[in-house]
């Protein structure tokens, strides 16, 4: 049995898209709490930072969930962006008209379609991704329409009832914190995920875009729990 399942509230399992962020990471433990099994998928996609998969493999076992790892590294070399590239600087914003360069083209798509073919070997049909678009920051691939268009392409590319699941996909990151906060487990989630794009774990560089959207989010929601606390 995972750590952290007890009481599920479904016998089926599910796989999990794990990054070691704390987006995924919150979804692990999520799906842990609905799943009677979870697995999870860690992709190598030619990404900077090889701390990332380290902190994804701790917390899978911290939590005794099973870990695939797959390299993708490929995805990296199709296009240009500055997450798998070193000589390119990462936008600290997003341009006007057009996405950020830490916009990985596909990576999404790639992902999830990986990430189906594995759990229909595994007779798995519920697939979870953290993929918010509150937070989306300008990612086509992050939207609910994506997710849902490409949920039917899987059923009919495998003839299969997959079921994504985007716990996150409605919520902001101060949201995000409340939910690691409620499924208990906000100090691993703080301390062990790596959302940092200079590769730094737990609160980060401080100043990068995914650092500050971390940090604001988990201000407001310190300050909300306070505010109950206060009155
Ligand atoms: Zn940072």
């Amino acid at each position: 049995m995972n750590a952290y399942s007890e009481g599920a509230t479904s016998i089926e399992q599910a796989l999990v898209v794990f990054s070691g962020g704390q987006d995924s990471t919150t979804c692990l433990f999520w799906a842990l709490k609905h799943f009677s099994k979870v697995h999870a998928i860690t992709f190598g996609y030619g990404q900077k930072h090889s701390a990332e998969i380290e902190c994804a493999r701790k917390i899978a076992d911290l939590a005794k969930v099973d870990l695939h790892f797959m390299d993708v590294s490929f995805i990296g070399k199709l296009g240009t962006n500055s997450l798998t590239d070193t000589s390119i600087e990462m936008d600290q914003e997003k341009p006007a008209g057009s996405y950020p360069n830490t916009f990985v083209p596909g990576r999404n798509l790639f992902f999830l379609s990986i990430a189906a073919v594995y759990a229909r070997e595994k007779g798995i049909r519920h697939i979870v991704t953290g993929v918010s678009q509150t937070d989306f920051s300008g990612y086509p691939d992050c939207r609910d329409s994506f997710i849902k268009s490409l949920n039917v392409t899987l059923n009919l590319a495998m003839d299969n009832q997959f079921v994504i699941h985007t716990p996150l996909m409605w919520i902001d990151k101060a949201q995000t914190w409340e939910m690691a906060d409620r499924l208990g487990v906000l100090d691993i989630v703080r301390n062990e995920t790596l959302t940092c794009y200079n590769g730094i774990k737990g609160d980060g560089c401080g100043h990068c875009p995914a650092c500050k959207l971390r940090r604001t989010g988990l201000e407001a929601y310190l300050l909300s729990q306070k505010t109950v606390i206060d009155k």
